[in-house]
């Protein structure tokens, strides 16, 4: 199995040959061709196994072929993950598989301030990776709307929850349109992890790696 198997556009393998991505983890062979048709995903996948690659590359490719251009202070597809590093993480993911499309990533996150932020904001970007408390506070501020977000994922929902997100986690549930894509990634599949499933997923495909 290679990359081009999974019907990945040409800029999405040329920027894997040049990372030096040979072949996909099973995660990838799994996951890439279920978000590039769309459905919803629950993965129980710790990190290592290249999760973020199963769902950056299939979203970008998505994004590349939408031709709904990103409005001011919005943005087509949102990754909510527990913490700031993996917030950065995964934005350099998006920016280094990225790098041969045109769309912006851009990560926000609580403990720096919140001013440049809103700047950057303010042109859109096509992919937002945030911590849950600084994107409802970003919203809040009307920085950014969620009118356009076609994509959800949660990244390590589990690490979420048990860093005591689930009430920001829910309002910002509420704020999202129903129509859209939900991918969920978790090492750990806990009755409230489960629950979260149920209530945001729509007859998702289950991968275990
Ligand atoms: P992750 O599980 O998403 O944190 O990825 C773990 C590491 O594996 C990251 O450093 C990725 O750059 C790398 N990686 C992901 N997918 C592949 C692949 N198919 N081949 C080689 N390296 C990969």
């Amino acid at each position: 199995m290679t990359f081009a198997d999974l019907d990945l556009v040409p800029p999405l393998l040329e920027a894997l040959d040049v990372l030096g991505y040979q072949t996909p983890t099973p995660v990838q062979e799994k996951a890439i061709p279920a978000v590039l048709a769309g459905g919803d995903l629950m993965a129980a996948a710790q990190t290592g196994t290249g999760k973020t690659a199963s769902f950056a590359l299939p979203l970008l490719q998505r994004l590349a072929h939408d031709p709904e251009p990103t409005a001011s202070n919005s943005t087509r597809a949102l990754i909510l993950v527990p913490t700031r590093e993996l917030a950065q993480q995964v934005c350099d993911s998006f920016i280094a598989y990225g790098q041969f499309l045109v769309l912006r990533s851009y990560a926000v996150y609580g403990g720096v301030s919140i001013n440049p932020q809103m700047m950057k904001l303010r042109k859109g970007v096509d992919i937002l990776v945030a911590t849950p408390g600084r994107l409802l506070d970003l919203h809040r501020q009307n920085a950014v709307r969620f009118d356009q977000v076609r994509t959800l994922v949660l990244d390590e929902a589990d690490r979420m929850l048990d860093l005591g997100f689930a009430r920001e986690l829910n309002a910002l549930f509420a704020l999202l349109p129903k129509q859209r894509q939900t991918l969920l990634f978790s090492a750990t599949f806990s009755d409230a992890i489960r629950s979260m499933a149920n209530q945001l997923l729509k007859k998702p495909l289950s991968i275990e790696t």
